[in-house]
């Protein structure tokens, strides 16, 4: 049977969710307190429909007991989400992931019984952070807080090298999982591969390590 999805509160970060969802097919409710933003998402979800989440009867009425995982996607009002949340958990939905506003909010929402707390704003500013502060780190994604994967530029210092000149993993105690060269993508390369400048490079490790190679390489 296919996952069931329930997305409550229709703005941008939930709105996105939503078309995601659909998108790729799933079932998805959608939920806000708005009628607009219900008429909006009516041809876009599987069904799209106006309740208060903070009214306990109005989410019975919804069934969302029986769905597989929840988003809550309320932005400003923190005492709704909150609200929403502890009635979800007390309805013991499955999975519940939620948007927070700020670090006390997710605290809260940790404790009442959210599995998941997203940061969209902070998230996303972390990352593009990294962007900025080394031209040369394309793009970051963080796996824990000690270990990362990472686009890296291959710049003239690495042209003609390969990895088994660099000795990259044993030096560096990172793995390159992927050269990407123009359109082309070599995944696993094989070590006697030659870096070019211009390659961009997709790097697994700790992120003293993979600092390491930017310094050394980048
Ligand atoms: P975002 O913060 O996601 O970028 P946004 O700032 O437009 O987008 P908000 O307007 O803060 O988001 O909230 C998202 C939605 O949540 C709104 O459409 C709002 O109507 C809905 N919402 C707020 N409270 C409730 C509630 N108690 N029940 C249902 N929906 C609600
Ligand atoms: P290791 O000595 O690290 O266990 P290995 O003996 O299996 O590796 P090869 O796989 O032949 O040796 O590769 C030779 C060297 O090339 C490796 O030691 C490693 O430093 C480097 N290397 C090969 N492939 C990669 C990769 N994908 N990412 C990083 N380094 C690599
Ligand atoms: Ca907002």
């Amino acid at each position: 049977m296919k996952k069931q999805f329930a997305v409550i509160g229709l703005g941008r970060f939930g709105g996105s969710i939503c078309k995601s969802l659909a998108a790729e097919g799933m079932e998805v409710l959608a939920i806000d307190q708005d009628e607009e933003k219900v008429r909006e998402f009516s041809s876009i979800a599987t069904q799209a429909v106006i309740a208060d989440t903070t009214d306990v009867k109005a989410l019975k009425g919804l069934g969302i007991r029986n769905f597989d995982h929840v988003i809550v996607a309320i932005g400003d009002n923190i005492q709704a989400s909150i609200m929403t949340t502890l009635i979800l958990d007390e309805m013991n939905v499955k999975h519940i992931t939620v948007k927070a506003q700020n670090d006390y909010h997710e605290k809260v929402l940790r404790r009442i019984g959210a599995d998941e707390v997203v940061h969209p704003e902070r998230d996303i500013g972390v990352r593009i952070a990294h962007n900025v502060v080394s031209r040369n780190v394309l793009d970051y994604l963080e796996l824990s807080d000690e270990y990362s994967i990472v686009e890296l530029a291959a710049g003239d210092k690495l042209d003609g090298e390969s990895l088994i000149d660099l000795d990259f993993r044993s030096k560096y105690g990172c793995n390159i999982l992927a050269v990407k060269r123009g359109d082309d993508i070599h995944v696993s390369p094989r070590p006697e591969e030659t870096i070019k400048s211009g390659d961009v490079l997709i790097v697994v490790g700790a992120d003293d390590d993979i600092n390491r190679v930017e310094n050394h390489w980048i």
